[in-house]
């Protein structure tokens, strides 16, 4: 039996087979693998999608940004945040306390250099792994909120967030790794909304942002989608400002309750993702829809006229945690761009629960 097939019969949480580290590889080399599906149509309407690629749209990973199956700022985001929570929990249990959004802040200051600067610094000792790495130095469309956030001189907070009318996907985007902590859905939610606020301030960006936490966080644990989405329902009815994302969810929910496959007329219902609950609900939605069935729901997930990487990158994230790289087309992920990077670091994130003693698997 090989190692990952042994991983695979280790039961993690309550009632799944599948591993912690499958799931930690199924979130983020799944939210890649959507990333990159949607990296060439992020920008065109349906129509032209179809004109493109013929009448079912894009059925394959494409090119982008001058390369084959590029990943985006939506990935890139997204390993500085794992980098974040990982240096974190490390200064955590070494110093015995630890502001994480600070660390996580510091994290998505070493993205936007990337994003400032044409390649490594000669020196990057001082300056964390991920910024020695030239693919993360690729501008893939970076979000201005998130370029703008991190540009203030101080850090954006709950009583004073960066950029309080930004409800853009940004912060959405990138949060998955928040809701691979070994700390329950709670924890989940309070840290991906505090660092939501270090570039989106609106309450549905940084909402969103917490709800897509605690949805990883609780399928993680071995629940099906539909109980986490239903349970960060719950949730968000104890936040004054949580209508928004609440409707867009049980819109998703609703959207894919008769159990046939979805359309991309279907997926447009729920709007184009380029705000936050948009975003989020597009990809829950197709993965619902799907749930058995990653690629399909990844290809749903971008074919429709808005924020195609994003709402894939989201989608991916989700189904990947559910049910684990195991179910991931392997063909599909060695063509991916930086499969290898996103694999090393999708290594290291277990670690936390060496360092968080509460996640046992
Ligand atoms: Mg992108």
């Amino acid at each position: 039996m090989s190692d990952r097939a042994k991983e695979r019969t280790v039961a993690p949480g309550q009632n799944s087979g599948i591993s912690c580290r499958d799931r930690v590889r199924g979130c983020l080399l799944g939210g890649a693998l959507g990333d990159a599906l949607g990296a060439g149509i992020e920008f065109l309407s349906l129509d032209e999608i179809r004109r493109v690629h013929g009448p079912a749209g894009v059925r394959g990973l494409t090119a982008a940004y001058g390369v084959h199956a590029p990943i985006t700022d939506d990935t890139q985001m997204t390993l500085f945040t794992a980098e974040g929570l990982i240096r974190a929990s490390v200064r955590g249990r070494s110093k015995g306390i630890c502001h994480y959004p600070t660390v996580v802040w510091r994290a998505y200051q070493r993205w936007l250099a990337t994003q400032e600067h044409p390649g490594p610094p000669a020196d990057t000792e001082s300056d964390g792994w991920l910024t020695s790495q030239p693919l993360l130095y690729a501008r893939r469309a970076p979000g201005n909120a998130c370029l703008s956030g991190l540009r203030m001189p101080r850090m954006g907070t709950p009583a004073h967030p960066a950029n309080p009318n930004s409800k853009g996907c940004g912060a959405v985007m990138r949060s998955a790794p928040f809701g691979l902590l070994p700390t329950g859905p709670e924890a989940a939610w309070e840290l991906a909304a505090e660092c939501a606020v270090l570039t989106h301030g609106h309450p549905a960006g940084y909402l969103a942002a917490a709800a897509f936490a605690w949805i990883i966080n609780v399928v993680a644990d071995g629940q099906t989608l539909v109980e986490a989405v239903e349970s960060a329902l719950g949730r968000l009815a104890s936040e004054r400002n949580g209508e928004k994302v609440a409707a867009a969810l049980r819109a998703a929910l609703t959207a894919a309750a008769d159990g046939t496959p979805t359309t991309p007329e279907r997926v447009e219902s729920l709007g184009a993702g380029w705000v936050a609950e948009e975003a989020l609900a597009i990809a829950v939605h197709c993965a619902v829809a799907a749930p058995a069935d990653p690629w399909t729901a990844l290809l749903a997930a971008v074919n429709h006229s808005g924020d195609s990487d994003s709402t894939g990158a989201i989608c991916g994230n989700i189904v990947g945690t559910m049910l684990g790289e195991g179910a991931l087309p392997a063909d599909r992920l060695a063509e991916l761009e930086g499969h290898t990077l996103v694999r090393q670091i999708a290594e290291v994130v277990p670690v936390l629960r060496t360092v968080i003693p509460m996640w046992d698997n």
